[in-house]
């Protein structure tokens, strides 16, 4: 605020990003598919993807042999996106519906935007 100056910090680390960063914008594949405050991820966080994120995100207390959780699925090609949801290939709740039709962004509740059906 004082000099005025805005910065745009990327990384796949959401608990990094949570700390640094006053508004998080998720993307996938080129599109945003969740934003939200700081501070309000781990918490209130809804898009599958930002779920998945926010599990890969090692713990202080992480234990060795601790069970991880990989994101399955094949990623699209960037260059020829799928009609449909752009996270439905690799999403544990896509339907028909997703494959068919991409999800807007929609507020739901104050300042927090997702885009996925499930919200709609
Ligand atoms: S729109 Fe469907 S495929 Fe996409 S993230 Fe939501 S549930 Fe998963």
């Amino acid at each position: 605020k004082e000099k005025n100056i805005t910065y745009l910090f990327i990384a796949h680390d959401l608990g990094l990003v949570d700390l640094m960063c006053h508004q998080v914008a998720v993307m996938y594949l080129g599109n945003v598919v969740e934003w939200l405050e700081h501070g309000r991820i781990a918490e209130q966080c809804k898009h599958p993807y930002t779920k998945a994120l926010m599990g890969a995100v090692f713990k202080v207390d992480f234990k060795p042999g601790e069970k991880i959780e990989p994101l399955e699925g094949e990623i699209p090609s960037p260059l020829d996106l799928p009609p449909g949801c752009p996270f439905a290939s690799r999403c544990e709740h896509c339907t028909e519906h997703c494959v068919q039709v991409k999800p807007e962004l929609k507020e739901v509740e104050h300042g927090h935007w997702v885009a996925c059906h499930m919200f709609d």
